[in-house]
């Protein structure tokens, strides 16, 4: 039977982010993935980068992964679409104002520089933003790309290096041996390998239930849609109106937004993902923020699960027990976030440490999360959140 170093569950952007990093580095190194790769969140992300101001603790690894990202397309050897024109978050009515203005209190606590502007800078900024902008966040770093083109691109520069990717073989249990990792089961039987990392989003907490771990992690399905190509109107990362919005290379509008809703999945059944009225609610809405809008041809819509922990941070976690496990997930900032959970990732892996700064991402700081943690959030199925 073949054996590996390293078996990667998932072909997310953060299992080939993990993958790309272990094969250079030297090891031998399958993903698998229950589906096709890149198939779930990766490739249907808005594309942002997330300095993390909302939640400090993590904005020392989403700095790192900055700086990843302004070489990835030389690193990788393909192309990302990576534009550092800094991002806005912009209120158009009292209400989101005054959100973002306790917002802005906790983004100073990050070493990054935002500014609070008032609406006549934004609109500067960006023209074509609506008279109603009353001002809010700025910073002039953080960047977007595209999903597709940035995790196409992790999944061939790891393969170029020889590295294996399987799909439609979902792990239905990882193996472990006198404590220690020893592989995975999947419906065509064992594959073998030293080290597990388990990269499956919202289904991470589902493969680690039978070791006895809590990761405490609730799906949510988001919706978003995409333009027919526009002339330039602006190059930011836009947050507004309970959006998000940004322009493609090509001039496509690409833009997600709420209401969010909370579902459940089950190992080895894709989780359903069907557009609803909530379409029609981010049209109108991206019309209000950006009037220019109005022209623009609606070219398609769909949906997307992310997992989102109960402090919306990303997770990092290296097992004393099971040896040979490291898990990881980013509570819907994962594309992100990707180049740099990669590197943690796999010298995790590798090394049993690693120089990235994940000191306050373990799982260890759930440990009092109660099991109903949904329940009290009315983060159950069936319920919807802004
Ligand atoms: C509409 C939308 C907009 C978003 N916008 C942004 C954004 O602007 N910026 C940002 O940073 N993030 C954004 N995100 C979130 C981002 O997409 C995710 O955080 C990121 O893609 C997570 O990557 P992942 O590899 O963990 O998960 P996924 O891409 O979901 O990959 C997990 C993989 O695991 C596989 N898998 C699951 N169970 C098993 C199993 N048992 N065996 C084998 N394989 C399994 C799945 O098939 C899947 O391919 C957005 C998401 C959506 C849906």
């Amino acid at each position: 039977m073949q054996s590996y170093d390293i078996i990667v569950v998932g072909a997310g952007i953060l299992g080939l982010s993990t993958a790309y990093r272990a094969q250079k580095a030297g090891a031998k190194v399958l993903v698998l993935d229950a589906g096709a790769t890149a198939y779930e969140a990766s490739s249907r992300a808005t594309g942002y980068l997330s300095l993390r101001g909302e939640t400090p603790a993590e904005s020392p690894l989403a700095q790192e992964a900055e700086k990843l990202w302004d070489g990835l397309d030389d690193e990788l050897g393909y192309p990302t679409e990576w534009t550092q024109k800094g991002r806005i978050w912009a209120a158009l009515d009292e209400h989101e104002f005054a959100d973002l203005q306790k917002l802005y209190r906790t983004f100073q606590k990050t070493d990054v520089p935002f500014e609070f502007l008032d609406g006549a800078t934004m609109r500067k900024m960006i023209p074509c933003l609506s008279e109603r902008c009353l001002g809010g966040i700025w910073t002039n770093r953080s960047g977007h790309a595209n999903p597709q083109r940035t995790s196409q691109a992790f999944g061939w520069a790891f393969t170029d290096l020889g590295g294996e990717i399987r799909e439609y073989t979902p792990v239905l249990e990882v193996l472990v041996e006198a404590g220690k990792v020893k592989g995975v089961r999947t419906p065509q039987g064992e594959i073998h390998c030293g080290n597990v990392a388990l990269c499956a989003a919202a289904h991470n907490p589902l493969l680690l239930k039978p070791f006895g771990i809590h990761f405490p992690l609730a799906p949510v399905r988001l919706e978003a849609l995409v333009t027919t190509p526009m002339p330039p109107l602006f190059e930011q990362a836009f947050i507004g109106n309970g959006l998000s919005i940004r322009q493609t290379k090509r001039g496509n509008i690409h833009m997600n937004g709420g209401p969010y809703e909370w579902i459940n999945l089950e190992i080895g059944r894709e989780a359903a993902k069907p557009t609803t009225q909530t379409v029609r609610n981010i049209m109108r809405r991206a019309i209000e923020t950006m009037p220019v809008l109005k022209g623009a041809q609606f070219l398609r819509c769909w949906a997307g699960i992310v997992d989102i922990a109960p402090d919306q941070m990303t997770t990092i976690h290296r097992f004393d027990s099971p040896e040979g496990l490291v898990t990881a997930a980013c509570s819907g900032h994962g594309f992100g976030m990707s180049p740099a959970v990669g590197v943690a990732a796999s010298e995790l892996l590798m090394n049993g440490a690693t120089r990235m700064p994940i000191e306050q991402l373990s799982l260890d700081r759930f440990r009092d999360t109660p099991s109903d943690w949904r329940e009290r959030r009315r983060w159950e199925a069936g319920q919807y959140n802004t």
